[in-house]
């Protein structure tokens, strides 16, 4: 097997907005909008012995991403591991130009190193 150069798209990493930038570096600032038990039609399917479908809904106050944790509330104690909340999914919706798209190989996909190189060219104090 041949690993393939190290071929980062850089250029689209120094096109990042600020905003998008710091999130990809040092993680997105969450804020909570809403922790609630959904109703029935709006479940997804549940896995055996789930009473209640949580959802919480989180925005990120810098750069707006949006995140959504579902849990399953059990009241079965039927196994040594039980956990009364576990979390099933989670689903992000991501502002423009957040996401990296088109590249053909992961080799070629930016990494935390390429963030973490940019953010230090552009906001470094010192
Ligand atoms: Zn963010």
């Amino acid at each position: 097997m041949t690993i393939p150069n190290r071929n980062h798209d850089t250029e689209w990493v120094r096109n990042l907005k600020d905003e998008n930038l710091l999130c990809r570096s040092i993680r997105h600032m969450w804020n909570q909008n809403r922790f609630a038990v959904l109703d029935e039609e709006d479940q997804f399917r549940a896995p055996v012995g789930t009473e209640t479908t949580i959802k919480r809904e989180l925005t990120c106050d810098r750069c707006g991403c949006q995140r959504f944790d579902y849990y399953s509330r059990y009241s079965v104690r039927s196994s040594p591991g039980y956990r009364p909340f576990l979390r099933m999914k989670v689903v992000y919706k991501y502002p423009t130009g957040y996401k990296f798209v088109g590249a053909e190989h992961m080799f070629e996909r930016p990494d935390a190193s390429d963030f973490f190189m940019e953010a230090y060219l552009r906001f470094r104090t010192e």
